[in-house]
């Protein structure tokens, strides 16, 4: 099959399925290079997904100074770092409305022995790195944020890493979206899409590139125009279960980003998020009270000015993770049809870095160095299609 090359003089008209924050990333940065652009969700309205049961953390340093064994996935997460305040100030401009985004900082703290070690070689992680990072005795960590007072030994500063409001995020990028343009489709399932020269939908418009952001749900299947299944090539999503609370917000909650080793604090100005456990293979949404007292009394434990705070409400969301914890970034076997899943735990973090892969992908032909590893095709359990893209129209 060859398809038509997205580097002609029409616009190429791209369908995004997944109105979470990959695929409205995904679909502004399309725009914003001249693509015709349409995003399906099932949902009936946006959020439908897990990003806003997300804490909103872009924690480009605290993640990668912790991820020693993924060296792409460290170097793609600081690049969205990177990103992020341009992307941030372009959805505020372009919604007229704020994302809550912080540029504080986020605190680490140890509460013990095991944990200064732990502390200590994050630290050594960042300078290794490159990465700005501010080693803090325990009345330093409080003279920072005057909430820790309680059992904390020492602390790191990781000054580039912040935070925005995820459901903030959402509506301000649907906004952003819809001045410019963007189709938003609500309460549109896909669940069979024909290929071919072109891609149709079950509403009957066709478009020249699909791009699959649908989180932790299964992607569409597709079928030839004889309806021969074509197989895309992509693993299963793991579900990761998280549970998270949120508590009313006072003078008494801190002002970074806080993370200990298993617990975080995570202040807007709507609430404090504390979260949250990773429940393997877990895809119900179910929240077990004791997990949330125990995330509690962990984060009680460094803030104890949390300890009153009335609970406003608390959810389960489901990461949608993927073989080897890393993304899916680029085409799949069918080609034309490109992914952008499987980000797990930091797919707020890496939104704008995988909307610019796609992006460059779609528009330019190229395939940025960055997204090498994020190949969706890197493992031999997918839906059983060829690991090959002959035919496909575009440029490697
Ligand atoms: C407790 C918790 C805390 C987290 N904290 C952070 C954090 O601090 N920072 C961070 O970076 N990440 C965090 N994450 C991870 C983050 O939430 C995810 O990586 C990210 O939201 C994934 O975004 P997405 O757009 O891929 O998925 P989603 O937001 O789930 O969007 C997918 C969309 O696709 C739609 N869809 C699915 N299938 C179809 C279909 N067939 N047809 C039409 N529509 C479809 C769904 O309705 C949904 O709206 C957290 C996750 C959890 C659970």
């Amino acid at each position: 099959m060859s398809l038509p090359s997205a580097s002609r003089k029409a616009p190429v008209r791209v369908a995004v399925i997944g109105a979470g924050v990959i695929g409205l990333a995904v679909a502004l940065e399309l725009r914003s290079r001249g693509a015709e652009v349409v995003v399906y969700d099932r949902g009936m309205e946006i959020g439908a997904g897990v990003t806003i049961r997300a804490a909103g953390m872009l924690g480009a340093a605290f993640e990668w100074a912790a991820e020693d064994d993924n060296r792409a996935l460290a170097a793609l997460s600081r690049h969205a770092g990177m990103l992020w305040p341009d992307f941030a100030a372009r959805i505020e401009r372009l919604s007229s409305g704020s994302i809550e985004y912080s540029d504080e900082g986020a605190l680490v703290v140890a509460r013990n022995d095991a944990e200064m070690d732990w502390l200590e070689s994050l630290a050594a992680a960042c300078q290794a790195r490159d990465l700005p990072v501010d080693r803090l005795s325990a009345a330093a960590l409080r003279a920072q944020d005057g909430a820790l007072t309680g059992a904390v030994r020492a602390g790191l500063l990781l000054p580039e890493d912040r935070q925005v409001d995820p459901v903030l995020l959402l509506q301000r990028l649907a906004a952003a979206l819809s001045r410019q343009g963007v189709g938003l489709r609500f309460g549109r399932q896909v669940e069979r899409i024909v290929g071919g020269q072109t891609f149709l939908f079950p509403d009957g418009d066709r478009f020249d590139r699909v791009v699959l952001a649908t989180g932790a749900q299964s992607a569409p299947a597709f079928v030839g125009p004889r309806h021969a299944p074509l197989p895309t090539g992509l693993p299963a999503v793991l579900p990761v279960k998280g549970q998270m609370l949120a508590l009313a917000p006072s003078d008494a909650m801190p002002r970074h980003v806080v993370h200990t080793r298993d617990v975080y604090i995570a202040p807007k100005s709507r609430w404090v998020l504390i979260g949250a456990t990773a429940e393997r293979g877990r895809s119900d949404t179910t929240v077990v009270p004791a997990a949330l007292a125990e995330l509690r009394r962990k984060a009680v434990e460094i803030a104890p000015g949390l300890a009153n705070a009335l609970e406003l409400s608390s959810w389960a969301g489901i990461r949608p993770g993927s073989p080897d914890d890393a993304p899916l970034i680029g085409e799949t076997a069918v080609p034309g049809v490109l992914a952008a899943l499987g980000h797990y735990r930091n797919g707020v973090l890496l939104a704008p870095a995988t909307a610019e892969i796609i992006a460059s992908q779609i528009i330019d032909g190229k395939v940025s160095p960055l997204a090498a590893a994020f190949d969706p095709l890197r493992f031999d359990n997918g839906d059983e299609a060829p690991h090959s893209r002959s035919g496909s129209g575009l440029d490697k």
